[in-house]
């Protein structure tokens, strides 16, 4: 059996990155097998912190639509049907495509009366893979002339399902935010690790994690960053996520040297640093979870 843990958060620059990269080592080192995805695809940063170049690229490539002006009877039944407005059909005219709005549901092909439209294609980004000793990374990413991230993270989630079964855990970075992009990453969550820190925002945007999280009926920890910085934030967090659900809270206190080890291209868990045992604590949360999970069913 395969976990899949997503990694969210409602903000930026909480530390995400560092729970994913240090959380995905941990395992591995109690002899996980362990793939992680950064499907944070407009600024994935997690082979930054791993000190790896990924090379290995797998388009993402969606439909997209031609049009056959011999075929084209000029009757508009695609423009009508696009949800996008991405296939316009003007006064009779032959119908103008604008690619970087089209979603590629193929409405229109599925439409048109004669058979005139096929797929032209067109690569949305890529993912680019790698390993770190045993660590496999996946990390999409969307290219510069594209806008439509959750529908690259809709298919960069359907190219790592085929490769899910191989290990124990899937551990998945999500772009900070609620929006479409990380629902289509926690769509595939066993567990979530919501992060945030003691701060007004930090609050705020952990509340409407949280909403989205129990809306979506999903187990999730909290992780609280920084915990030491605000001991009343800190309090108010707390009590935020034990009355809405948390399955557990993990808190990371302040600590500068963190901050150092990063800029070294180095990992918590592999430091000296007392606190790494928080994250390691967190990924034998993880793996108990997994074998209860096995031994129930
Ligand atoms: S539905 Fe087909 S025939 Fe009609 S305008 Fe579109 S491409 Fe042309
Ligand atoms: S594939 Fe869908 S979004 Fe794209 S042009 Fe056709 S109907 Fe519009």
């Amino acid at each position: 059996m395969t976990l899949t843990v997503v990694v969210t958060g409602g903000k930026g620059g909480t530390g995400k990155s560092t729970i994913v990269t240090n959380v995905a080592v941990a395992l591995l080192t109690m002899g996980q097998r362990v793939l992680l995805v950064d499907s944070d695809v407009d600024n994935p940063n997690d082979h930054i912190f791993l000190d790896v170049n990924p090379k290995k690229i797998t388009p993402i490539r969606i439909f997209t639509p031609g049009v056959d002006l011999e075929r084209c009877a000029r009757c508009g039944k695609c423009n009508t049907v696009c949800p996008e407005g991405a296939i316009v059909v003007k006064e009779n005219k032959a119908p103008i495509v604008y690619e970087e709005a089209c979603c590629g549901c193929k409405s229109c092909l599925y439409t048109c009366p004669y058979n005139a439209i096929y797929n032209r294609g067109r690569d949305l980004g890529y993912v680019r893979s790698t390993a770190r000793g045993n660590l496999r990374i996946m990390v999409g990413e969307l290219k510069p002339t594209e806008a439509k991230s959750s529908l690259a993270v809709n298919r960069l989630i359907r190219i790592v399902k085929d490769y899910m079964g191989d290990y124990d855990f899937v551990i998945i970075d999500t772009s900070p935010g609620v929006h479409s992009a990380v629902i289509q990453a926690l769509r595939v969550a066993d567990v979530v690790i919501a992060v945030s820190e003691p701060t007004p925002l930090g609050i705020v945007t952990m509340k409407m994690t949280i909403d989205l999280l129990n809306a979506m009926k999903l187990k999730w920890i909290a992780f609280i960053n920084k915990s030491t910085i605000s001991f009343n934030y800190r309090e108010e967090m707390v009590k935020l996520c034990k009355l809405h659900g948390a399955q557990a809270i993990f808190e990371l206190p302040y600590d500068e040297a963190i901050f150092k080890t990063n800029m070294d291209y180095k990992l918590l868990v592999e430091s000296d640093n007392p606190l790494k045992t928080v994250l390691l604590n967190l990924a034998e949360y993880l793996v108990r979870m997994k074998s209860d999970g096995e031994h129930n069913t």
